[in-house]
Protein backbone atom coordinates (compact mmCIF):
# COMPACT_ATOMS: atom_id res chain seq x y z
CA UNK A 1 0.00 0.00 0.00
CA UNK A 2 1.51 3.65 -0.60
CA UNK A 3 1.24 5.80 2.19
CA UNK A 4 -1.05 7.83 0.83
CA UNK A 5 -3.84 5.15 0.29
CA UNK A 6 -3.96 5.16 4.16
CA UNK A 7 -5.81 8.74 3.93
CA UNK A 8 -8.33 7.53 1.21
CA UNK A 9 -12.01 7.16 2.50
CA UNK A 10 -12.94 3.72 2.74
CA UNK A 11 -16.29 3.50 1.68
CA UNK A 12 -18.66 0.49 -0.18
CA UNK A 13 -20.47 1.88 -2.85
CA UNK A 14 -24.10 1.59 -3.85
CA UNK A 15 -24.06 -1.09 -6.80
CA UNK A 16 -26.47 0.33 -9.51
CA UNK A 17 -28.80 -1.94 -12.03
CA UNK A 18 -26.11 -3.33 -14.93
CA UNK A 19 -26.77 -0.94 -18.60
CA UNK A 20 -25.81 -3.77 -21.27
CA UNK A 21 -25.62 -2.45 -24.97
CA UNK A 22 -27.55 -3.72 -27.46
CA UNK A 23 -30.52 -3.29 -29.82
CA UNK A 24 -32.24 -6.47 -29.25
CA UNK A 25 -32.22 -7.13 -25.46
CA UNK A 26 -35.77 -6.12 -23.09
CA UNK A 27 -34.42 -4.24 -19.93
CA UNK A 28 -36.46 -4.70 -17.16
CA UNK A 29 -33.67 -4.22 -14.09
CA UNK A 30 -33.53 -0.45 -12.96
CA UNK A 31 -37.05 0.68 -13.57
CA UNK A 32 -36.69 2.60 -16.91
CA UNK A 33 -39.71 3.98 -18.42
CA UNK A 34 -40.46 2.04 -21.93
CA UNK A 35 -41.87 4.82 -23.68
CA UNK A 36 -39.84 8.19 -24.59
CA UNK A 37 -40.34 11.20 -22.60
CA UNK A 38 -43.24 14.08 -23.09
CA UNK A 39 -43.15 14.96 -27.45
CA UNK A 40 -42.39 18.67 -25.88
CA UNK A 41 -39.31 17.75 -23.91
CA UNK A 42 -37.88 16.38 -27.55
CA UNK A 43 -38.58 19.36 -29.48
CA UNK A 44 -36.93 21.67 -26.39
CA UNK A 45 -33.96 18.99 -26.83
CA UNK A 46 -33.98 19.51 -30.72
CA UNK A 47 -34.01 23.54 -30.07
CA UNK A 48 -31.17 24.05 -27.69
CA UNK A 49 -29.19 26.48 -28.83
CA UNK A 50 -25.62 25.15 -28.14
CA UNK A 51 -23.90 29.35 -27.62
CA UNK A 52 -26.42 28.93 -24.42
CA UNK A 53 -23.97 26.54 -22.42
CA UNK A 54 -21.37 29.40 -22.66
CA UNK A 55 -22.98 30.65 -19.63
CA UNK A 56 -23.43 29.08 -15.56
CA UNK A 57 -27.10 28.05 -15.35
CA UNK A 58 -29.73 29.49 -13.13
CA UNK A 59 -28.19 27.92 -9.95
CA UNK A 60 -31.67 28.52 -8.15
CA UNK A 61 -33.26 26.62 -11.63
CA UNK A 62 -36.05 29.04 -10.77
CA UNK A 63 -37.89 27.86 -13.80
CA UNK A 64 -37.72 24.45 -12.71
CA UNK A 65 -39.09 25.01 -9.14
CA UNK A 66 -41.47 27.56 -9.99
CA UNK A 67 -43.14 24.77 -12.46
CA UNK A 68 -43.05 22.18 -9.93
CA UNK A 69 -44.32 24.95 -7.53
CA UNK A 70 -47.22 25.64 -9.91
CA UNK A 71 -47.58 22.10 -10.58
CA UNK A 72 -47.86 21.25 -6.72
CA UNK A 73 -49.77 24.11 -5.53
CA UNK A 74 -46.88 25.20 -3.28
CA UNK A 75 -44.75 28.10 -3.24
CA UNK A 76 -41.21 28.34 -5.08
CA UNK A 77 -39.96 28.33 -1.43
CA UNK A 78 -40.90 24.67 -0.97
CA UNK A 79 -39.30 23.01 -3.85
CA UNK A 80 -36.02 22.01 -3.90
CA UNK A 81 -33.94 20.32 -7.25
CA UNK A 82 -31.41 18.41 -7.71
CA UNK A 83 -29.43 16.23 -10.10
CA UNK A 84 -31.92 12.96 -9.94
CA UNK A 85 -33.43 12.11 -6.43
CA UNK A 86 -30.41 10.23 -5.27
CA UNK A 87 -28.61 14.00 -5.36
CA UNK A 88 -31.70 15.25 -3.23
CA UNK A 89 -31.89 12.33 -0.95
CA UNK A 90 -27.82 12.73 -0.49
CA UNK A 91 -28.44 16.52 0.29
CA UNK A 92 -31.18 15.97 2.63
CA UNK A 93 -28.97 13.28 4.55
CA UNK A 94 -25.94 15.99 4.60
CA UNK A 95 -28.45 18.55 6.10
CA UNK A 96 -30.99 17.02 8.13
CA UNK A 97 -29.10 13.46 9.73
CA UNK A 98 -26.68 15.59 12.62
CA UNK A 99 -28.07 14.51 15.87
CA UNK A 100 -26.18 11.38 16.09
CA UNK A 101 -28.98 9.13 16.96
CA UNK A 102 -29.78 6.55 14.39
CA UNK A 103 -31.58 7.61 11.54
CA UNK A 104 -34.66 4.61 11.03
CA UNK A 105 -35.79 2.94 7.77
CA UNK A 106 -37.00 -0.49 6.59
CA UNK A 107 -34.34 -3.82 6.49
CA UNK A 108 -35.71 -4.39 3.02
CA UNK A 109 -35.56 -0.74 1.01
CA UNK A 110 -33.78 1.01 -1.66
CA UNK A 111 -30.09 -0.43 -0.86
CA UNK A 112 -28.50 3.13 -1.34
CA UNK A 113 -30.05 4.52 2.10
CA UNK A 114 -27.11 2.59 3.90
CA UNK A 115 -24.44 3.84 1.54
CA UNK A 116 -25.24 7.51 2.13
CA UNK A 117 -25.38 6.80 5.99
CA UNK A 118 -21.59 4.94 5.57
CA UNK A 119 -20.42 7.95 3.76
CA UNK A 120 -21.60 10.65 5.95
CA UNK A 121 -20.83 9.05 9.02
CA UNK A 122 -24.70 8.96 9.91
CA UNK A 123 -25.89 6.06 12.93
CA UNK A 124 -28.49 4.25 11.70
CA UNK A 125 -31.00 1.57 12.32
CA UNK A 126 -33.22 -1.15 10.32
CA UNK A 127 -36.43 -1.80 11.10
CA UNK A 128 -37.75 -5.26 10.13
CA UNK A 129 -40.77 -5.00 7.61
CA UNK A 130 -43.67 -7.69 8.81
CA UNK A 131 -44.22 -10.98 6.93
CA UNK A 132 -45.96 -9.67 4.43
CA UNK A 133 -43.34 -7.02 3.62
CA UNK A 134 -45.17 -4.13 4.87
CA UNK A 135 -44.20 -1.03 7.21
CA UNK A 136 -45.69 -1.10 10.42
CA UNK A 137 -45.56 2.31 11.74
CA UNK A 138 -45.96 1.32 15.33
CA UNK A 139 -41.84 0.01 14.70
CA UNK A 140 -41.21 3.76 14.29
CA UNK A 141 -41.97 4.82 17.65
CA UNK A 142 -38.64 4.64 19.65
CA UNK A 143 -35.82 7.36 20.00
CA UNK A 144 -33.89 8.09 16.28
CA UNK A 145 -32.24 10.89 14.62
CA UNK A 146 -34.59 10.95 11.45
CA UNK A 147 -36.63 8.47 9.51
CA UNK A 148 -36.57 7.57 5.83
CA UNK A 149 -38.56 5.11 3.54
CA UNK A 150 -39.76 4.86 0.33
CA UNK A 151 -43.61 4.41 -0.70
CA UNK A 152 -44.30 2.63 -2.43
CA UNK A 153 -41.11 0.87 -1.03
CA UNK A 154 -38.16 -0.57 -3.22
CA UNK A 155 -37.63 -2.90 -4.21
CA UNK A 156 -41.08 -4.39 -3.27
CA UNK A 157 -43.51 -2.52 -4.60
CA UNK A 158 -45.71 -2.44 -1.31
CA UNK A 159 -47.72 0.68 -0.65
CA UNK A 160 -48.43 2.31 2.50
CA UNK A 161 -51.52 4.09 3.03
CA UNK A 162 -51.71 7.47 3.69
CA UNK A 163 -53.22 7.30 7.47
CA UNK A 164 -49.98 4.85 8.30
CA UNK A 165 -47.79 7.86 7.04
CA UNK A 166 -49.22 10.03 8.95
CA UNK A 167 -49.15 7.69 11.99
CA UNK A 168 -45.22 7.42 11.39
CA UNK A 169 -45.20 11.49 11.33
CA UNK A 170 -47.68 11.96 14.46
CA UNK A 171 -45.08 9.22 16.05
CA UNK A 172 -41.96 11.29 15.03
CA UNK A 173 -42.45 15.30 15.66
CA UNK A 174 -39.12 16.44 16.83
CA UNK A 175 -36.90 14.78 13.61
CA UNK A 176 -36.68 15.20 10.22
CA UNK A 177 -39.05 12.19 7.95
CA UNK A 178 -38.39 12.01 4.85
CA UNK A 179 -41.06 9.77 2.03
CA UNK A 180 -39.14 9.06 -1.55
CA UNK A 181 -42.05 9.00 -3.79
CA UNK A 182 -39.95 7.93 -6.72
CA UNK A 183 -42.85 5.34 -7.52
CA UNK A 184 -46.42 7.23 -6.40
CA UNK A 185 -46.91 8.43 -9.83
CA UNK A 186 -47.87 4.71 -10.31
CA UNK A 187 -50.53 4.27 -7.52
CA UNK A 188 -51.18 5.43 -4.14
CA UNK A 189 -51.70 8.94 -2.45
CA UNK A 190 -48.60 11.27 -2.00
CA UNK A 191 -47.83 12.73 1.72
CA UNK A 192 -47.67 15.97 -0.45
CA UNK A 193 -50.77 16.24 1.34
CA UNK A 194 -49.49 16.31 4.79
CA UNK A 195 -46.75 19.05 4.22
CA UNK A 196 -49.36 21.60 5.58
CA UNK A 197 -49.73 20.28 9.04
CA UNK A 198 -45.94 18.46 9.21
CA UNK A 199 -43.18 20.63 9.45
CA UNK A 200 -40.64 18.26 9.51
CA UNK A 201 -41.74 16.72 6.20
CA UNK A 202 -39.83 15.97 3.28
CA UNK A 203 -41.41 14.57 0.16
CA UNK A 204 -38.88 13.07 -2.47
CA UNK A 205 -39.53 12.79 -6.08
CA UNK A 206 -37.73 11.69 -9.02
CA UNK A 207 -38.48 12.35 -12.95
CA UNK A 208 -36.66 9.12 -13.70
CA UNK A 209 -39.20 6.74 -13.66
CA UNK A 210 -42.97 8.25 -14.16
CA UNK A 211 -41.30 10.75 -16.52
CA UNK A 212 -39.34 8.68 -18.23
CA UNK A 213 -36.16 11.01 -18.00
CA UNK A 214 -33.75 8.63 -16.11
CA UNK A 215 -30.99 10.49 -18.84
CA UNK A 216 -31.57 13.79 -17.65
CA UNK A 217 -31.43 13.47 -13.50
CA UNK A 218 -33.83 15.38 -11.69
CA UNK A 219 -34.72 15.17 -8.69
CA UNK A 220 -36.79 17.63 -6.32
CA UNK A 221 -37.84 17.90 -2.68
CA UNK A 222 -41.30 19.30 -1.22
CA UNK A 223 -41.57 21.13 2.27
CA UNK A 224 -41.40 23.53 4.63
CA UNK A 225 -39.85 26.58 3.60
CA UNK A 226 -37.29 26.33 6.55
CA UNK A 227 -36.18 22.58 5.28
CA UNK A 228 -35.90 23.68 1.81
CA UNK A 229 -33.48 26.73 2.86
CA UNK A 230 -31.44 24.41 5.66
CA UNK A 231 -31.02 21.94 2.04
CA UNK A 232 -29.97 24.99 -0.08
CA UNK A 233 -27.01 25.96 2.40
CA UNK A 234 -25.61 22.49 2.63
CA UNK A 235 -26.07 22.53 -1.91
CA UNK A 236 -24.19 26.16 -1.67
CA UNK A 237 -22.02 24.67 0.67
CA UNK A 238 -20.79 21.95 -1.98
CA UNK A 239 -21.82 22.92 -5.56
CA UNK A 240 -23.99 25.81 -6.51
CA UNK A 241 -24.86 24.70 -10.26
CA UNK A 242 -25.74 21.23 -9.74
CA UNK A 243 -28.64 21.69 -12.69
CA UNK A 244 -27.29 21.99 -16.05
CA UNK A 245 -29.30 24.53 -18.41
CA UNK A 246 -30.58 21.23 -20.61
CA UNK A 247 -32.02 19.85 -17.43
CA UNK A 248 -34.06 23.40 -16.37
CA UNK A 249 -35.50 22.98 -19.70
CA UNK A 250 -36.41 20.02 -20.34
CA UNK A 251 -37.99 19.44 -16.75
CA UNK A 252 -40.45 21.96 -17.35
CA UNK A 253 -41.50 21.01 -20.61
CA UNK A 254 -41.82 17.66 -18.74
CA UNK A 255 -44.34 19.18 -16.74
CA UNK A 256 -46.20 21.15 -18.86
CA UNK A 257 -47.47 17.93 -20.77
CA UNK A 258 -50.02 16.39 -18.22
CA UNK A 259 -51.92 14.44 -20.66
CA UNK A 260 -49.14 12.30 -22.02
CA UNK A 261 -47.91 11.84 -18.32
CA UNK A 262 -51.22 10.35 -17.59
CA UNK A 263 -51.50 8.29 -20.71
CA UNK A 264 -48.13 6.53 -20.46
CA UNK A 265 -48.42 6.18 -16.63
CA UNK A 266 -52.10 4.18 -17.22
CA UNK A 267 -50.19 2.12 -20.12
CA UNK A 268 -48.02 0.79 -17.46
CA UNK A 269 -49.96 0.56 -14.70
CA UNK A 270 -52.77 -1.18 -16.61
CA UNK A 271 -49.57 -3.69 -18.24
CA UNK A 272 -48.73 -4.44 -14.55
CA UNK A 273 -51.90 -5.34 -13.16
CA UNK A 274 -52.15 -8.11 -16.37
CA UNK A 275 -48.55 -8.75 -15.27
CA UNK A 276 -49.54 -9.74 -11.70
CA UNK A 277 -51.96 -12.08 -13.02
CA UNK A 278 -49.47 -13.63 -15.71
CA UNK A 279 -47.42 -14.51 -13.14
CA UNK A 280 -49.73 -15.99 -11.01
CA UNK A 281 -50.74 -17.99 -13.27
CA UNK A 282 -47.30 -19.03 -13.89
CA UNK A 283 -47.06 -20.51 -10.01
CA UNK A 284 -44.75 -16.76 -8.64
CA UNK A 285 -45.91 -15.25 -5.48
CA UNK A 286 -46.34 -12.09 -6.74
CA UNK A 287 -46.19 -8.47 -3.26
CA UNK A 288 -49.64 -6.44 -4.76
CA UNK A 289 -46.95 -4.06 -6.22
CA UNK A 290 -48.08 0.09 -6.68
CA UNK A 291 -44.76 0.58 -8.51
CA UNK A 292 -43.74 0.35 -12.14
CA UNK A 293 -42.30 -2.92 -11.05
CA UNK A 294 -42.83 -6.65 -9.32
CA UNK A 295 -41.73 -8.08 -6.86
CA UNK A 296 -41.84 -12.03 -7.61
CA UNK A 297 -40.26 -15.17 -6.70
CA UNK A 298 -41.33 -19.02 -8.60
CA UNK A 299 -42.69 -21.45 -6.04
CA UNK A 300 -40.57 -24.25 -7.31
CA UNK A 301 -37.60 -22.56 -9.44
CA UNK A 302 -34.85 -20.20 -7.10
CA UNK A 303 -34.67 -16.76 -8.50
CA UNK A 304 -30.79 -16.95 -9.51
CA UNK A 305 -31.49 -20.03 -11.85
CA UNK A 306 -34.26 -17.26 -13.34
CA UNK A 307 -32.20 -14.44 -13.39
CA UNK A 308 -29.55 -16.45 -15.23
CA UNK A 309 -31.72 -17.69 -17.94
CA UNK A 310 -33.09 -14.45 -18.87
CA UNK A 311 -29.66 -12.89 -19.10
CA UNK A 312 -29.28 -15.76 -22.04
CA UNK A 313 -32.16 -14.54 -23.15
CA UNK A 314 -31.36 -11.13 -23.66
CA UNK A 315 -34.12 -10.37 -20.98
CA UNK A 316 -32.36 -8.23 -17.99
CA UNK A 317 -34.27 -8.19 -14.73
CA UNK A 318 -32.86 -7.35 -11.04
CA UNK A 319 -31.61 -10.33 -8.40
CA UNK A 320 -30.91 -8.81 -4.66
CA UNK A 321 -28.87 -11.14 -2.58
CA UNK A 322 -28.98 -10.64 1.37
CA UNK A 323 -31.64 -12.26 3.65
CA UNK A 324 -35.65 -11.83 2.63
CA UNK A 325 -35.01 -11.12 -0.44
CA UNK A 326 -32.64 -13.19 -2.31
CA UNK A 327 -35.50 -15.81 -2.84
CA UNK A 328 -37.26 -12.67 -5.27
CA UNK A 329 -36.66 -10.95 -8.94
CA UNK A 330 -37.72 -7.84 -9.65
CA UNK A 331 -38.61 -7.20 -13.00
CA UNK A 332 -39.39 -3.63 -14.17
CA UNK A 333 -42.90 -3.05 -16.29
CA UNK A 334 -41.95 -2.71 -19.85
CA UNK A 335 -43.94 -2.41 -22.70
CA UNK A 336 -46.96 -5.39 -23.61
CA UNK A 337 -44.89 -6.93 -26.43
CA UNK A 338 -41.64 -6.76 -23.90
CA UNK A 339 -43.97 -8.47 -21.17
CA UNK A 340 -45.26 -10.95 -23.82
CA UNK A 341 -41.63 -11.80 -24.94
CA UNK A 342 -40.98 -12.43 -20.77
CA UNK A 343 -43.94 -14.71 -20.53
CA UNK A 344 -43.58 -16.82 -23.17
CA UNK A 345 -40.23 -17.73 -22.45
CA UNK A 346 -41.01 -17.99 -18.42
CA UNK A 347 -43.99 -20.40 -19.43
CA UNK A 348 -42.40 -22.72 -21.11
CA UNK A 349 -39.11 -22.55 -18.75
CA UNK A 350 -40.85 -23.01 -15.98
CA UNK A 351 -43.26 -25.85 -17.19
CA UNK A 352 -39.87 -27.61 -18.08
CA UNK A 353 -38.65 -27.72 -14.68
C1 LIG B 1 -34.82 5.16 -8.65
C2 LIG B 1 -34.89 5.54 -7.22
C3 LIG B 1 -34.32 6.72 -6.74
C4 LIG B 1 -33.35 7.56 -7.53
O1 LIG B 1 -33.78 8.06 -8.68
P1 LIG B 1 -32.96 9.16 -9.46
O2 LIG B 1 -32.78 8.58 -10.82
O3 LIG B 1 -31.67 9.45 -8.77
O4 LIG B 1 -33.87 10.33 -9.44
C5 LIG B 1 -34.52 7.07 -5.43
N1 LIG B 1 -35.23 6.30 -4.60
C6 LIG B 1 -35.78 5.15 -5.01
C7 LIG B 1 -36.55 4.32 -4.04
C8 LIG B 1 -35.62 4.72 -6.33
O5 LIG B 1 -36.10 3.56 -6.72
Amino acid sequence: MKPWEAYYRSVTPYVPGEQPQGARLIKLNTNENPYPPAPGVARALKELDASALRKYPDPAASELTAALAGYHGLAPEQIFVGVGSDDVLGMAFLTFFNSGKPVLFPDVTYSFYPVWAELFGVPYETVPLDESFQIRPEDYARENGGVLFPNPNAPTGCYLPLEQVEAILRLNRDVAVIVDEAYIDFGGTSARELLDRYENLLVVRTFSKSRSLAGMRIGYAMGAPSLIRAMQNVKYSYNSYTMDLPSIRLGVESIKDEAYFRETVGRITATRERAKERFRGLGFVCTDSMANFLFVRHEKVPAEELFEVLREQQIYVRHFRGPRVSDYLRVTVGTEEEMEALFQFLGSYVSRR
